[in-house]
């Protein structure tokens, strides 16, 4: 091992500890200090702020009137301030390191995009504000609508939805809308097996019967399966394309012919866009819907990190039932369309799907990534991430079992399985251990189709440096579980919680908090 002039080393040591460590009186650990509830270390006579007392007033709640204190617990500014920056440093993020979440695609979210959005021309408008003096943010909606658009040749985009899931919705009203329209009523769509759960969740919501279409062995629709499903009852196929296996649909076209021909549509759930931004355009596979994930294939910030937001591509056979509102350029005008007459041209919107026109915050920071990347670097963007995919599955492949590894390369994620670990040993294990490596787990337990999924999505903001210290630990973890090593089984030793039980946590979860010292009285 080399050491820098400052003593560090330069390479990770594998670290030896016994799986007790010593205990602290505090039950702190290094700088990590243990954190109780705020319910615990807040007492309802402390406040950060103070207020003059209220002014008498009649009361005209009636017997609404609070009986009891309200009974919320308060901290001062500094005790409030380091509780929830404790909490947040036991959060892992994307800005910490890599998470490799497949599904996901949790990429770097650039700072530029963060500048453009805090600017105040964006960040402090009001959506009531009249139109004439929003034009600068009415024109960002109708470049990033172009944009959108151009990148998938279809014909026109919703830009209101929420999330990918909001998406699906949005797709799913946009396609009965356009069969009721026709006189034409349909009860079932069909979705393949290793779809994502929000994509059968959807059609249900919708009022439709789902059914699962089977994959073949390779990890692809069974083309031949959904043909002879395919009828006069079928609404719509919903199909994730590069699906959920890391694999590219290469029968989509011939599937969406088919489909189209039983008088059904294509939804397509674009959440895996980003590995084919720029290369692939939907539009040309026969896609009538599609949802597009801004906070996962234009980097801006999701899960803890932010709200998400799922503008949705429409075929020219769909757009006429587009949801309101949607900007449009008059002359020099930018207007937001808010409501739709008889004599429109855009004819039969199914309705709104928000109150207002979307998630600004988001549209500004996807046209930012859009425009400092162009369109050759959002070209790139898709070839970078497949190849980090497929450096990680082929660095694994002689460890951990890659079900499709042998069909050739994998779009933007590497999917391993449980087999040949040594018996008791789980993807669990595995994702577990993982934490005490530093990193977040992988997506784990799906896709459905393979057992024990183990799905990894890098996204091309990976450095090669980083996918190698995570391919070293994903490899230490893979020898361990295939060796036996019992210590396994107990991980995570070094978090601030051990190994929890998920499935009590999950069925009762406990949601409230009872003050210890009434619940010994009540005894
Ligand atoms: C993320 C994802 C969704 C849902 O998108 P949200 O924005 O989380 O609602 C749907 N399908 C696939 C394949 C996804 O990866």
């Amino acid at each position: 091992m080399t050491m820098l002039k400052e003593g560090r080393p330069t390479a990770p040591q594998a670290v030896a500890t016994g799986h007790m460590l010593p205990a602290t009186a505090t039950g702190n650990r290094a700088l990590m200090l243990e954190e109780a509830l705020i319910f615990e270390i807040g007492s309802t006579d402390t406040t950060g702020v103070d207020f003059a007392d209220a002014p008498q007033v009649a009361s005209r709640l009636g017997s609404l009137t609070r009986t009891d204190a309200i009974g919320l617990p308060g901290l001062s500014e500094q005790e409030t301030v380091r509780h929830y920056t404790r909490l947040s440093r036991q959060n892992y993020a994307i800005d910490l390191g890599l998470f490799p979440l497949g599904s996901c695609t949790m990429k770097h979210n650039p700072r530029l995009n963060e500048k453009v959005a805090r600017m105040p021309g964006f960040a402090d408008i009001h959506p009531l504000q009249p139109q004439s003096t929003v034009q600068g943010a009415l024109a960002v909606i109708h470049e990033l609508a172009r944009w959108l658009v151009t990148l998938t040749g279809m014909h026109s985009v919703a830009m209101s939805p929420k999330a990918g899931a909001h998406g699906e919705l949005c797709g799913l009203l946009a396609i009965r809308a356009a069969l009721e329209a026709r006189g034409d009523a349909r009860s079932v769509v069909l979705v393949p097996e290793s779809a994502h759960g929000t994509n059968p969740a959807t059609a249900a919501f919708c009022g439709y019967k789902v059914e699962d279409i089977p994959a073949t062995p390779d990890g692809r629709v069974d083309l031949e399966a959904l043909k002879a499903r395919l009828g006069a009852d079928v609404a719509a196929v919903m199909i994730t394309n590069p699906n959920t296996c890391g694999l590219f649909e290469r029968d989509m076209k011939v599937i969406s012919d088919a489909v189209h021909a039983a008088g059904a549509f294509v939804y397509c759930d674009g959440a895996n866009f980003n590995a084919i931004v720029g290369r692939v355009r939907p539009g040309d596979l026969g896609v009538d819907a599609m949802h597009i994930n801004l906070h996962k294939t234009f980097s801006t910030p999701h899960g803890g990190g932010g709200p998400g937001s799922g503008p949705v591509v429409l075929s020219a056979a769909l757009a006429p039932f587009a949801p309101l509102p949607f900007v449009e350029k008059q002359d020099d005008q930018f207007i937001l369309v808010e409501e739709e007459t008889a004599q429109d041209h855009h004819g039969q919107t199914f309705g709104r799907m928000v109150a207002f026109h979307g998630q600004m915050g988001m549209f500004t920071r996807a046209l930012t990534y859009i425009l400092s990347h162009g369109a050759d670097g959002l070209r790139q963007v898709a070839g970078d991430a497949v190849l980090n995919a497929n450096y990680i599955l082929r660095s694994l492949e002689d460890v951990l079992d890659a079900p499709f590894g042998g069909s050739g390369p994998c779009m933007h994620e590497a999917l391993f399985s449980d087999k040949g670990l040594a018996e008791g040993f789980t993807t669990l294990d595995i994702a577990k251990g993982l934490i005490d490596e530093g990193f977040h787990p992988m997506t784990m337990y799906f896709p459905l189709v393979v057992h024990g999924a183990m799905l990894v999505e890098p996204t091309e903001t990976e450095s090669k440096v980083a996918l190698d210290q995570f391919i070293m630990a994903l490899r230490s973890l893979a020898e361990r579980a295939k060796a036996g090593d019992e210590a396994l089984k107990g991980a995570p030793y070094h978090a601030p919680r051990r190994r929890l039980d998920e499935t009590l946590a999950a069925r009762k979860p406990v949601l409230s908090w009872t003050d210890p010292a009434l619940a010994v009285a009540a005894e």
